[in-house]
């Protein structure tokens, strides 16, 4: 805890003198252009990631960066989501994994969570990878394994998002584009899901935005109508 206080005070005496300006122009709203829901896991730091200010991106994490698929129970991934696109309008949504996730582990492993019941009950949201890997990749070697099962997760977890009537709705106007990566802790390297391509490509300088929003069909409609 003490490294905690530490931080804090080296925050009150250099970063927030240095940013008063925008903490002040922030305190009484926010507008971020991006939802960014990630893993928890304490290696993967948005902010730091993407030279991020405070204000620019609304940040969602949780163990497997899982989203739910709509359902009568609510959970509070999906309440931020409903919140980010319908309050917030937010531009983008990513969904972000990455390497060496212990919660992608653990699907390979069902037999490290029985002593975790309700780890084991939110990651039955992740099945659809489990399901679409074991099917599709029985000979993997486990490091290629973990890595199809971190990818697949991803592309899941934007299906699930999809299912989200906000999500349906601003996607299908092209007001929301929705995207999957995955962050290379080891590399420091982004790859993004590509829909067309059916993989995860390259992202960063040099490198076309991989695309995994399908074409808004009212935004075409309208563009249709008033020509
Ligand atoms: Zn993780």
């Amino acid at each position: 805890m003490e490294r905690m206080i530490e931080g804090f005070d080296e925050f009150r005496r250099h970063t927030f003198p240095e940013q008063r300006e925008l903490f002040q122009r922030l305190a009484n709203g926010q507008s971020p252009h991006t939802l960014f829901i990630t893993c928890a896991d304490s290696r993967v730091m948005p902010e730091m990631i993407f030279s991020a200010q405070p204000g620019e991106l609304f940040v969602y994490r949780n163990i497997g960066n899982i989203v739910p698929p709509y359902a009568q129970h609510v959970s509070g991934v999906v309440a931020a989501i409903e919140y980010a696109v319908k309050v917030l309008r937010v531009r983008d949504i990513v969904i972000c994994g990455h390497s060496d996730c212990g919660a992608m582990k653990a699907l390979q492993h069902p037999e490290l969570l029985q002593e975790m019941p309700s780890v084991s009950a939110w990651l039955k949201h992740a099945d659809v990878a489990r399901h679409v890997v074991a099917e599709n990749g029985p000979g993997l070697h486990a490091h290629d394994s973990l890595r199809c099962l971190t990818e697949e997760n991803v592309v899941g977890q934007l299906e699930h998002l999809r299912t989200l009537p906000s999500v349906a709705a601003a996607m299908a106007n092209g007001t929301v584009r929705i995207h999957g990566w995955i962050f290379d802790i080891a590399k420091g390297e982004l790859r993004g899901f590509d829909a067309a391509a059916g993989r995860f490509l390259p992202i960063g300088h040099g490198h076309q935005l991989p695309q995994a929003t399908p074409l808004a069909r009212f935004a075409m409609r309208l563009a249709t109508a008033a020509a």
